[in-house]
């Protein structure tokens, strides 16, 4: 399982971080449902940069290591709890994304499919237009509903299908990989303990200690090392 430490490595900021998105003023309305209803602007605006400027950035030294060792047969998953697509553009072919992702948005009044490309070219088709007359650009719907991501806001459930699969793969896990988390956001953070409750090891690779730390068959400070010596498996 991945978190934030596996995308800082590629200059990704780190939403809890000191310069992450949650320290911007009102950041707690950003990923809120009932704010997005109300405005979808002030996630559009709060966002901008970290989610639609997401096409500059490439997959770092963990995304490539866990696709090798999918090549190589040992991986069988990757359950994420980040939304930058990062592990699909390095190729992986199994990723859960736990807590949603941009990959598609949808209307929030009559439900169409809008994909990312597609709605980070109605965002430049506008800003190079000059935008909505200052304001921030909102892509709608024609039906006029405004396209929301399928990231998982506060106020809404968790994706399903993706916290099954990564609880099945946690499950019958011989080794569980914990990269750049913190293990503190519940539920993925229980994730681990499904593979220590069947006799499975876990590994955690993360610059900050983590409450699991003590149950780890080893632990390691150092991502990027981590996912130099994994490559030369
Ligand atoms: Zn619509």
């Amino acid at each position: 399982m991945t978190g934030a430490g596996v995308s800082t490595l590629c200059g990704i900021p780190d939403f809890r971080g000191p310069q992450g998105l949650y320290r911007q003023p009102n950041a707690e309305r950003i990923f809120d449902i009932d704010w997005f209803d109300r405005d979808p602007s002030v996630y559009y605006r709060g966002c901008r940069e970290l989610v639609y400027g997401l096409e500059s950035f490439t997959p770092g030294p963990v995304h490539l290591a866990l696709k090798h060792l999918e090549d190589i047969g040992r991986l069988d998953g990757i359950a994420t709890q980040n939304i930058d697509m990062l592990h699909q553009k390095a190729g992986s072919s199994h990723v859960y994304e736990v807590h949603g992702s941009p990959m598609l948005h949808h209307c929030r009044r009559c439900g169409a499919e809008k994909t990312f490309a597609e709605i980070c070219a109605m965002i430049h088709a506008a800003e190079a237009s000059g935008g909505d007359g200052g304001g921030t650009f909102v892509p709608r719907c024609g039906c006029g509903g405004a396209f929301k991501p399928d990231i998982t806001f506060f106020g809404e459930a968790l994706p399903e299908e993706a916290f099954a699969r990564s609880q099945e793969l946690a499950i019958r896990a011989d080794v569980l990989l914990v990269l750049g988390t913190s293990l503190t956001v519940y539920p993925a953070a229980g994730l681990p303990r499904l593979t220590l409750q069947r006799g499975g090891k876990v590994f955690i690779v993360n610059s900050q200690p983590t409450p699991l730390d003590e149950y780890a068959a080893g632990t390691y400070p150092d991502l990027a090392a981590f996912a130099e010596a994994m490559l030369a498996l």
